[in-house]
């Protein structure tokens, strides 16, 4: 078995042959990768479920589903994106044809998370090969029975030289971030990101990095609150509250906290029934070490609803927190739990003041009717991405870049944007040689008159 080290070697001296920036190569990967992971749809489905029982209904909708449809969208645009783009020429450069030409960057380095385990090793992976890259990628050591899967359908494609995967924990990642890359991706928390980018800084090499937060969702006095109950426990429990984009806590004006509550109780029992341990649809916290993380952050709260823990089990049930305080572990942590704190708000500071003393946000959601209230909330906040009077679906239009802002991530990424993520924008002018006057020459004398005339002209 070859090292680190060799592979990188290696996988550089195949970039340098020039091979990887064959368009219509890449396209027959991306169309190999396609079919092998068609065919591999059970066991990609089965080792979600086995990883923390995830339902096949949302393995499909937030997994399986999305990575076909990038491929789809990769292959059906690939030429297109790939193409030198002709830009408008300056009076500076004239006589000139200016391009923008997007260069792959090299070898690259994916670093995935698990909790969603395939879609955010694999989206990555079609977006770097369809740049043209080579590319090392580590899925995540916590979801072993999705990473096998990962690991075999890229042996199956690719050749170690063009794309692999290297499976492993802390350890391993370490030794990887010490190679020299030519790019790196990573998905996972905050924390983890410092080190990616200190690591990273050591040879400048240029990163994407999509990170976690406290996302707040926003409820004013102006909704039904039915429906925000629904979409609010739909977005909230998807994948055990395990989402980098979920709503992390409410704040909900004050009149309406009560009704809120009740509403989303209602929910959450038609949705997993009065005991969600039994659900099918309730998936599991990933390991032992996050259920206890998370029974240690609702431990001195107000529990109004749920609560119930099963450690051996990695069972945390729908839990809503009454009005935390502030600086409680819950209102500082990045939860990523099926817990959902409300806290109430009566002045717009009131908001300001939750908002504005935590890092900025990946998601930020609101729920309102009232057009004004929308458009400032929208403006006041710094946040990675958003949506009004629904949750998480901006993650699902491939035409949006993905990504956060600060502490919650530095890049983007989906569909087109990240193609353009795992490439260099290389602008060339190729000048005309049919017109050459002196003007630009020494000796300058006399002709500051006409340059400041062209840079008036010019505007
Ligand atoms: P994590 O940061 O613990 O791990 C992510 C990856 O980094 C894993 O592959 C892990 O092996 C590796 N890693 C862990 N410790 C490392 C170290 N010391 N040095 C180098 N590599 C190391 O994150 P996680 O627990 O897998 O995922 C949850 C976090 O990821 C949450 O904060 C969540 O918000 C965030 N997330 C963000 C997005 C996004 O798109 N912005 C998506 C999913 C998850």
């Amino acid at each position: 078995m070859k090292s680190i080290k060799e592979i990188v070697s290696s996988q550089k001296s195949f970039f340098k042959t020039q091979k990887t920036k064959d368009i219509n190569y890449r396209i027959s990967l991306l169309k190999a990768l396609k079919v092998e992971i068609l065919a591999n749809e059970k066991a990609i489905l089965k080792a979600l479920n086995k990883d923390f029982k995830k339902s096949e209904f949302e393995a499909y909708l937030s997994e399986f589903g999305i990575v076909i449809s990038e491929l789809n969208l990769a292959i059906k645009n690939l030429k297109k994106w790939a193409k030198p783009k002709r830009i408008k020429a300056s009076l500076l450069t004239f006589p000139s044809k200016d391009f923008i030409y997007k260069e792959p960057y090299g070898t690259v380095l994916i670093i995935a998370p698990w909790n969603y385990p395939f879609l955010l090793a694999i989206e990555p992976l079609i977006m770097a090969i369809a740049a043209g890259n080579t590319v090392v990628l580590k899925p995540s050591e916590l979801t072993k029975h999705t990473s096998e899967v990962i690991t075999r359908i890229i042996k199956n494609v690719f050749t170690e030289l063009h794309a692999t995967s290297i499976e492993g924990g802390v350890e391993t990642a370490t030794e990887l971030l010490s190679q020299k890359w030519d790019f790196i991706f990573f998905t996972g928390s905050t924390t983890v990101g410092k080190i990616v980018a200190k690591a990273a800084a050591k040879n400048l090499t240029p990163t994407v990095l999509e990170l976690g937060g406290k996302s707040p969702c926003i409820i004013d006095g102006t909704v039904n609150l039915k429906l925000v109950a629904r979409r609010l426990v739909w977005g909230k429990l998807l994948n055990g509250g395990q989402t980098c984009i979920a709503p992390d806590y409410v704040i909900v004006q004050s009149e309406m906290k009560q009704k809120l509550i009740q509403v989303l109780k209602t929910e959450i029992k038609k949705g997993y029934g009065e005991n969600p341990k039994e659900s099918a649809d309730f998936p599991r916290i990933v390991n032992k070490k996050n259920t206890l993380r998370l029974a240690e952050l609702i431990k001195d709260t107000k529990i109004i609803f749920g609560g119930e823990i099963d450690i051996n089990d990695c069972y945390i049930s729908p839990t809503l927190i009454d009005e935390p305080g502030l600086d409680s572990a819950i209102m500082q942590e990045e939860i990523f739990g099926p817990i959902l704190p409300i806290v109430t708000y009566n002045t717009n500071e009131d908001i300001e003041n939750i908002i504005w003393n935590l890092d900025k946000p990946l998601s930020l959601y609101v729920f309102s009717n009232n057009k004004s209230f929308i458009e400032k909330t929208i403006n006041k906040f710094s946040f990675g991405g958003g949506v009004v009077n629904d949750l998480l679906i901006h993650f699902g239009n491939h035409r949006l870049p993905f990504g956060g802002v600060g502490a919650s991530g530095i890049g983007e990424y989906h569909g087109k944007h990240g193609f353009e993520a795992f490439s260099n924008t290389k602008p060339v002018v190729k000048r005309g040689n049919w017109f050459d006057p002196s003007f630009r020459y020494a000796p300058y004398k006399g002709k500051t008159g006409l340059l400041k005339k062209v840079f008036k002209f010019l505007g």
